[in-house]
């Protein structure tokens, strides 16, 4: 995900990093916390990161911010007929536009939809899951989209 400021962020173990370079399919990420703080993740191509180099503190204090997101997240798909991806979107495109600058701390679509789907299917029969895969694919290009054209105009 892009922040604000454009720089490429990564939310991993509940760290955050910033994007510090990339040598051929590797990404090389480092803490957000830039001083002081030798945290390290390397990612090779879209293989999950790993972690090279420990941090020394603690994971940062946003995940109270995460766990508000989750929990109205959960309680709309418990209350409104409408697809995950399309309640994901609109509490992101919601969260994005009061707090644009946290907008990198929230889970993507992919991290929570485990969760998300559990919710969900305490009501509903599970859908067939090739057809889940395909349209969480067009949802993240949906979604990457709408916070590009967000970010042109706010
Ligand atoms: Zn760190």
């Amino acid at each position: 995900m892009d922040t604000t400021k454009g720089k490429k962020c990564l939310i991993f173990d509940e760290y955050r990093y910033l994007r510090d370079r990339i040598r051929n399919t590797t990404t090389y990420w480092r803490c957000e916390k830039l001083t002081g703080c030798p945290g390290r993740a390397i990612q090779k191509g879209d293989e999950p990161p790993v972690i090279s180099s420990p941090h020394n503190h603690d994971p940062n204090k946003e995940q109270n911010g995460i766990t508000k997101f989750k929990s109205d997240l959960k309680f709309r798909i418990r209350e409104e007929q409408v697809s995950l991806k399309q309640l994901y979107r609109s509490e992101l495109i919601k969260w994005y536009t009061f707090n644009p600058d946290d907008v990198c701390n929230l889970p993507q679509f992919h991290q929570i939809k485990t969760s998300l789907y559990r919710v969900k299917n305490e009501n509903y029969p599970p859908l067939p899951r090739s057809i889940n895969e395909v349209s969480i694919e067009g949802t993240l290009n949906y979604i990457k989209n709408a916070l590009f054209f967000l970010a042109q105009y706010i």
